[in-house]
């Protein structure tokens, strides 16, 4: 058995299916590729090199804290055209913290730079903290967690999670973290590669590209509905 959802738990999902976004209603072959936990000098250029490489944009969800540390490494991020998204300033478990102490640092994150993502660090938040930030940002969860932290998986495991786990509009995590650098500076290119040849598109996340699909995917079986009954009355006259 798998030590770690490589997708998002079923539960969680239903739980809060409003609130969270998981992944970008689209039929088309569009990926979102995303970052956890750097800037850090040890492994974010690297990850930022392969990116060029590809001609590739990123959303990267940041600890505070880091980017108070290496802010070199933060401006090449920005400088380089990728996203930067609040996942707080110092990284903590929503399950596990009081709610004024989470959203403080939220709010502390916020400071150094504003976002209108957030990603809760670990996948865990309250729904008393979802419900006081859902206005605020899109909490953006994933639909494909490489596990590329995993120390009993190599890189080879990351990438067929990663590839077999794509599908439009998947929203896909890596780290750029020393712990998940191994697998994930070995995978990552050759993950690019495989959904460029499967014909998939790389961009951005944002608040706008998110809210603008839900809503066509709402119009879309809005239409459906109406087809539907519309085939109905056709075969009922008939
Ligand atoms: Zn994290």
């Amino acid at each position: 058995m798998k030590p770690y959802f490589s997708s998002s738990p079923q539960i969680i999902k239903l739980l809060s299916k409003r609130s969270l976004v998981w992944s970008v209603p689209t039929k088309d072959k569009i990926v979102y590729l995303t970052f956890d936990d750097g800037p850090i000098p040890e492994v974010t250029p690297l990850v930022l090199e392969i990116l060029n490489k590809y001609n590739i944009k990123a959303t990267f969800f940041c600890v505070g804290d880091n980017i108070v540390k290496y802010p070199t490494v933060f401006s090449q991020v920005l400088d380089s055209g990728h996203n930067i998204c609040n996942h707080t300033f110092n990284h903590l478990k929503g399950w596990k913290t009081k709610n004024h102490i989470y959203l403080d640092n939220i709010d502390k994150f916020d400071r150094i730079y504003q976002s209108e993502l957030f990603r809760p660090p670990y996948g865990k938040i309250k729904p008393s903290q979802i419900a006081k930030l859902k206005d605020r940002y899109a909490i953006i969860l994933w639909s494909v967690l490489s596990c590329d932290f995993y120390q009993e998986y190599n890189f080879e495991d990351c990438l067929n999670i990663a590839i077999e786990g794509t599908k439009p509009g998947s929203i896909v995590v890596f780290h750029d973290s020393i712990k998940a650098s191994k697998n994930m500076l070995e995978a990552l290119p050759l993950y690019i590669e495989e959904m460029l040849r499967l014909g998939y598109k790389f961009e951005l996340l944002s608040k706008e590209i998110i809210n603008n699909s839900i809503l066509q995917s709402k119009t879309t079986s809005r239409l459906k509905g109406i087809y539907k009954r519309t085939a109905k009355t056709v075969q009922y006259i008939n």
